[in-house]
């Protein structure tokens, strides 16, 4: 196994990633067989050949047809400096880097989920997954700077993410040390994969490899529930049970699961405490299930409004599980039970300083079940 070292420094060299195949045998010697398959027929030919002396006028050798199959590259140099070469169609075909090929490769070595997109000389392979719907974007550069459209670092997404070079000269300096300071990580292509009799493999398990920013995306990514709700799952099938300050039991058909804060991304990642929508979601469920404010402000319709969201995206359901049901009214679909204490509750509540609760007027109906039907 070794790194494909002669391609990546082929694809800084070699223009619009594209030669004749004459040309990309000499440059790739003896890794041809090893990455031939990464090279694709345009169906078209070269019309020159490089030359072997760095180039007088006449430099490149131009390719002349002389048959169907019979090529010939003469270089116009006086006097003659470059030899001749008789070649067939094969050697003077024009192939092109399969960029698509290639990032596939990438992304099965390196655990990527593929969602191949190129965009201004940026390959978007797709995201590399740590956990159910949570990950990172890894993208690719191939060639040199030198010869691309200035990169800019808009076409790399606002998530920090893997940016795989075929070489250091792929990039920019500034635009890398950009992408760095911006939490990106920056690998050449030949330090992380490998040929392996003709596959790509990673050189380090990709959770290796890719750990810094493992940890900082578990870290931040909302954990969502282990489980999944059961097919056929509805609200009014949901029962909430608040259990203490930041746990909430979830019980349908039979399966139950302890829901928190950081499960609906509502914990407060600066002080580890929990958001207003938590209150808000504790404070409803303490009031079982029916919330009445005699004077709501706009900003506790907002905050509704993103703990709704909160609980369709975290628990995968499609309805609305808070529902206006009256000027300053609002009901839980889902049955709303509380296993707290009084004692307990207004040690939860009580403080002076707790967001939210000082502004909740009494529930102004007793807790009827779920809502049927609105
Ligand atoms: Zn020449």
């Amino acid at each position: 196994m070794r790194p494909p070292s002669r391609l990546a420094q082929s694809l800084d060299e070699v223009v619009g990633l594209a030669a004749s195949r004459h040309e990309w045998r000499a440059r790739l010697a003896d890794e041809w067989q090893a990455t031939e398959r990464f090279l694709k027929p345009r169906g078209n030919i070269v019309p020159t050949i490089p030359c072997p002396s760095p180039g007088g006028e006449g430099c490149p050798r131009h390719v002349v047809r002389l048959g169907p199959d019979q090529f010939r590259a003469v270089c116009a140099n006086t006097p003659r400096e470059c030899d001749t070469l008789d070649l067939a169609f094969a050697d003077v075909e024009v192939l092109a880097l399969d960029t698509r090929r290639l990032a596939t490769e990438i992304a099965s070595a390196l655990e990527i989920d593929l969602d191949y997109r190129e965009r201004r000389g940026v390959i978007q392979i797709g995201r590399h997954l740590i956990a159910a719907g949570a990950g990172f974007p890894v993208a690719l550069v191939l060639g040199s700077a030198a010869w691309r459209p200035a990169l800019h670092l808009h076409n790399f997404g606002d998530a920090p993410g893997v940016i795989l070079l075929s070489s250091l000269s792929s990039l920019d300096p500034d635009v890398g040390n950009q992408l760095r300071l911006r939490g990106n990580r920056i690998h050449v292509l030949d330090e992380v994969v490998g040929d392996d009799y003709g596959r790509l493999v990673p050189l380090a398990p990709p959770g290796i490899l890719f750990h810094d920013l493992r940890d900082r995306y578990a870290a931040t990514e909302p954990v969502r529930p282990p489980w999944r709700l059961p097919a056929g799952s509805t609200w009014e099938k949901l029962k909430f049970d608040l259990i203490s300050s930041e746990e909430i039991n979830v019980s349908t058909a039979g399966q139950s699961q302890k829901l928190r804060p950081e499960h609906l991304g509502l914990r407060n990642e600066k002080t580890g405490g929990v958001t207003e929508g938590w209150v808000f979601l504790r404070t409803v469920i303490a009031m079982r299930g029916s919330l009445g404010f005699s004077n709501i402000e706009p900003r506790y319709v907002k905050q509704l409004q993103l703990l709704n969201r909160a609980l369709r995206e975290g628990m995968g359901m499609a309805e609305t599980p808070i529902m206006k049901v009256g000027r300053g009214e609002y009901e839980t679909r889902f049955v709303s039970i509380c296993s707290l204490s009084p004692a307990e509750l207004a040690e939860i509540s009580g403080r002076p300083n707790s967001p939210g609760t000082k502004k909740f007027g009494q529930g102004s109906r007793q807790h009827r079940g779920p809502t049927k039907g609105g």
